[in-house]
């Protein structure tokens, strides 16, 4: 569904993504990991265009992603993200969120996207909050309208960045819940995450990131368990 190939990333004189390749298969869930800093969130954005990048090929459903253009937006379409921040509108109902973008960048029928979104809502167990404004929600509930919002769109695959990193403790089951349920579909994910034993239940492929570097990847039992870099085990040291 998604192949990185040799992708390389400067900001300046700095070289934060080298030579990444990584291919997602569909269905597939791959759990990225690795320190602060490593390049996982500029990695991630790669694959739906947020981000530009100096070198190398990025593929998505097997066309080449461009840096503008119908190309792009295609893609934007095809991968829904997820962020640590949930970045819904404020001054919009949450059904309302969830209608906009398949109104205005899918030119769905207002009717249909109402549908779309009752569906979606339901689905991440939330269908009564539908008429509330975001801030009249919990931190767990806005991010399930995240991924609700996202769902709206019907991607191919869903990106994660550390979508459970700013939730109070009690709130990171249900977030994690909605995405093991979103799993259990069959949805290609590719999620940055810390939470290890959720990468445990739901991870095909564990990739390990370093400096901008993929210095690991495997099952989750493998690279768990019985990591081969020094650096991985470190890393593990730290989280686990
Ligand atoms: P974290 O776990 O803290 O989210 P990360 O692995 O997601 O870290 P990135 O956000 O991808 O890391 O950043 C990788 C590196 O690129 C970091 O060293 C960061 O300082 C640098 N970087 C990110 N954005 C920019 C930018 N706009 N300009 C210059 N450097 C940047
Ligand atoms: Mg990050």
């Amino acid at each position: 569904a998604v192949q990185l190939r040799r992708l390389n990333k400067h900001y300046g004189e700095f070289h934060v993504l080298k030579d990444i390749d990584l291919e997602v298969a569909q269905g597939e869930r791959v759990i990225v990991c690795g320190p602060s800093g490593s390049g996982k969130s500029t990695m991630i954005r790669c694959v739906n265009g947020l981000e530009s990048y100096t070198d190398g090929e990025v593929l998505v459903l097997g066309h080449a992603l461009a840096h503008e253009g119908a190309a792009l937006s295609r893609a934007r379409q095809e991968v829904g993200m997820v962020f640590q921040s949930f970045n819904l509108f404020p001054h919009l109902t949450v059904l309302e969120n969830c209608m906009l973008a398949p109104v205005h960048c899918q030119g769905v029928s207002r009717a249909e996207a109402r549908e779309r979104a009752s569906h979606y809502l339901d689905r991440v167990r939330i269908a009564n909050q539908a008429g509330k404004y975001p801030g009249q929600l919990s931190g767990g509930q806005q991010q399930r309208v995240a991924i609700a919002r996202a769902l709206c769109m019907r991607p191919k695959v869903m990106l994660f960045d550390e979508p459970t990193s700013a939730l109070d403790p009690e709130m990171v089951k249900e977030v994690l819940d909605t995405m093991l349920a979103l799993a259990a579909d069959g949805m290609t994910m590719i999620c940055v995450t810390h939470e290890m034993g959720f990468a445990r239940q739901v991870a095909d492929r564990v990739v390990f990131m370093d400096e901008g570097l993929v210095v690991e990847q495997g099952c989750p039992r493998q690279l768990f368990d019985a990591p081969v870099h020094e650096r991985t085990r470190r890393f593990l040291e730290q989280v686990l």
